[in-house]
């Protein structure tokens, strides 16, 4: 089944699995105990949006699952160059509140200046938020120069106060019952999320199956190739090696035909929402090992042209 569903865990139980995920990881790598407490405060923002987010009501999206299977049968994301309504008002609390938080990490001014443009309006809020739903990464960029921000902070902001209502629409959007959705999310067979269109942030391999995982919106699904996720290349260029010989339950996959690289884990369980951003620190150094031998993630697809196509 390509498309996993993945139930929510509850608030305390999350937060519970968190805390020991968190302190596995600095008993054995102290070093990253400061990124650590940062997280923690990032995610606690995340998932008091997710409860407060799950508690009212999602909006029902005008996408006929039968349209949308169409256009995942295309290749194209179901969430791409669709106009989403968002809650801007829920939403922009949680995005001041992200940049007070990244301020005291250690991001200091960078953060709070982000913070002020938003308060003021300098940055409007609804159109910062759509464009990360619509992953325009170019408009974000732009925005942030002109104003003398920290594009890539603005970036993640933006990324992490709209990540817990993508996720809820992704679950509503592709966890549904419907014969001819389900078969296009059956055959779905691409590297990037079938509901966003983002790269995954990671493979979790539970039991021996490899569940790709998207950096924004948490989405699960599996290939039905074991080949490179961006350019599908599977021949010699495509190797899989655990930097670590000590560690051959995390890996890196790299792929010389066109450069990039994705991080691997053995997993107990697939991370639910928020959890997956422990993952992700967790494999930092497979990061470093793969970008010290010339591997890169590559930028984001571009569907904002794609529909009708
Ligand atoms: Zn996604
Ligand atoms: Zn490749």
């Amino acid at each position: 089944m390509p498309y996993v569903p993945i139930s929510p865990g509850n608030p305390a139980d999350l937060r519970a699995a968190a805390e020991r995920r968190w302190s596995a990881i600095c008993a054995e790598r102290p070093e990253l105990s400061p990124a650590i407490d940062l997280q923690r405060q990032l995610l606690a923002l995340v998932s008091d949006l997710a409860s407060t987010l799950e508690q009212g009501r999602v909006p029902r999206l005008s996408l006929p699952p039968k349209y949308l299977a169409a256009k995942l049968a295309r290749g194209v994301p179901a969430f791409a160059a669709e106009p989403i309504p968002l809650p801007v008002q829920v939403l922009t609390p949680v995005a001041i509140g992200l940049c007070r938080a990244l301020a005291s990490g250690g991001a200091a001014e960078a953060a709070d200046h982000i913070g002020q443009a938003i308060e003021t309006g300098s940055i409007d809020p609804g159109s910062l938020f759509s464009a990360s739903v619509s992953r325009n990464q170019t408009a974000i960029r732009t925005g942030a120069v002109h104003r003398g921000l920290s594009a890539d902070l603005v970036w993640l902001v933006a990324e992490l106060a709209v990540s817990p209502y993508v996720h809820a629409l992704q679950r509503r959007v592709l966890g549904g019952d419907h014969d001819a959705l389900g078969a296009a999310l059956r055959a779905w067979n691409r590297g990037y999320c079938p509901a966003c269109g983002s790269w995954p942030a990671v493979a979790e391999v539970v039991a021996g199956r490899r569940t790709l995982r998207c950096s924004f919106c948490s989405g699960a699904w599996e290939l039905q190739t074991y080949a490179c996720i961006y350019c599908e290349h599977a021949g010699d260029e495509f190797v899989t090696a655990a930097p670590n010989e000590e560690r051959k339950d995390r890996r890196v996959e790299v792929c010389r035909a066109c450069g990039g690289y994705l991080k691997s884990m053995d997993a107990a369980e697939l991370s639910p929402f928020p959890l997956l951003s422990i993952s992700d620190i967790e494999t930092t150094d497979l990061d470093v090992a793969a970008m010290e031998h010339g591997y890169a993630r590559p930028a984001l697809r571009d569907f904002s042209q794609r529909k009708g196509t």
